[in-house]
C-alpha cells in the first residue's frame, strides 16, 4: 500500500513538472491567479462595512417612519440589530431622547388644575422585552403573539433606565402620567405589577386594549384614546412612544418624542 502511494506521489510530480504539462495551456484552462490572504481580509472588510452602512441607513428609515409596513428585521442586519441593541448605540440614544423630553418638560408652565398629561407607551418605552427579543433573534422572526403573552405573563421586563429617569422628572414636576399601551386588559394585573418592580411609582391612568378594541390599529385605537382625554378637557404636553402608532393620529400631543425601537413595527 505505501509502495502505491509513493509510486503515485512521484508519478504525480513528474507530470506537472514534464514541459508539456508546464507550456501545453490546454491543461490549465486558466491562469492560476493567487490571492494574498491579505485581498480576502480587505474584501471581506470591505463587505462588512457595506453591510454596516446598509443596516444602519435601513434603521435610519426605520426610525424615519419611512418604511412601508414590514414584519421582520432584514437578514442580514441581524448581527447589526443585536450589536445596536445590546452595545451602547441603543443606550445612547435612549438617553439623548430622555434627555430632550426633560429638557422640553421643564420648559413647559402647568396650570396647576391638574389636566397637564404626559402619555406614555408600556413595551419598549418603559419596560424592555429585550431579553424576549433575545431569545427570537432581535426581530428576526415573524412576531408570535402567544409566545409574547408568556413573556409578558411573567412579568419580569426590566426597566429601560433613562425611561424611568425622565418618568420620575415628568412627576415630579406636577404632570398627569396616562399610560397608553397596546397591551391587552387581561394583561392588566401582570402588568401593574410588573412596572411596580420595575420602579414606576405610580401613574393616574392606565389603560389598556379592551375587547372593544381588539383588532383595531394601534394608531386607530391610541388616537381614539388620547380624543377621550381631550373631551375629558385634558391637555397632552408630552408623549413617549417607540412605534410611530404611539404618536401619529388624532388629538396628537404637543410634542412627540419618539424612542428607537429596529426590531418590531407595530401600525
Ligand atoms: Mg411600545
Amino acid at each position: 500500500m505505501l509502495f502505491l502511494k509513493l509510486l503515485l506521489f512521484f508519478s504525480f510530480f513528474s507530470f506537472i513538472f514534464s514541459h508539456d504539462a508546464i507550456f501545453n495551456p490546454h491543461l490549465f484552462p486558466r491562469p492560476l491567479i493567487i490571492q494574498h490572504p491579505e485581498d480576502i481580509e480587505t474584501q471581506f472588510r470591505e463587505l462588512e462595512e457595506d453591510i454596516k452602512l446598509q443596516c444602519t441607513s435601513w434603521r435610519f428609515s426605520v426610525e424615519a417612519n419611512n418604511l412601508s409596513p414590514w414584519k421582520t428585521i432584514p437578514q442580514e442586519c441581524l448581527g447589526y440589530v443585536k450589536d445596536y441593541m445590546t452595545g451602547r448605540g441603543y443606550k445612547v440614544d435612549l438617553e439623548r431622547v430622555s434627555n430632550e423630553a426633560g429638557v422640553y418638560a421643564k420648559t413647559l408652565q402647568l396650570s396647576g388644575d391638574g389636566k397637564d398629561v404626559w402619555i406614555f407607551d408600556i413595551d419598549e418605552t418603559l419596560l424592555s422585552n429585550l431579553p424576549y427579543y433575545i431569545e427570537h433573534g432581535y426581530g428576526l422572526e415573524i412576531f408570535d403573539p402567544i409566545e409574547f403573552d408568556k413573556w409578558v405573563q411573567r412579568g419580569m421586563a426590566p426597566a429601560i433606565e433613562p425611561s424611568l429617569k425622565l418618568y420620575d422628572k415628568i412627576l415630579d414636576l406636577g404632570f398627569k402620567i396616562f399610560l397608553l399601551t397596546g397591551r391587552s386588559e387581561q394583561h392588566r394585573s401582570i402588568t401593574i405589577e410588573n412596572l411596580t418592580k420595575a420602579g414606576f411609582r405610580t401613574w393616574d391612568k392606565l389603560i389598556l386594549r379592551d375587547t372593544e378594541h381588539h383588532g383595531k390599529l394601534a394608531t386607530v385605537f391610541k388616537s381614539e384614546k388620547r380624543s377621550e382625554m381631550v373631551e375629558a378637557g385634558y391637555r397632552i404636553l408630552g408623549n413617549s412612544g417607540d412605534q410611530w402608532s404611539d404618536l401619529l393620529g388624532g388629538a396628537p400631543s404637543i410634542r412627540s418624542f419618539k424612542l428607537p425601537n429596529p426590531m418590531y413595527y407595530i401600525p
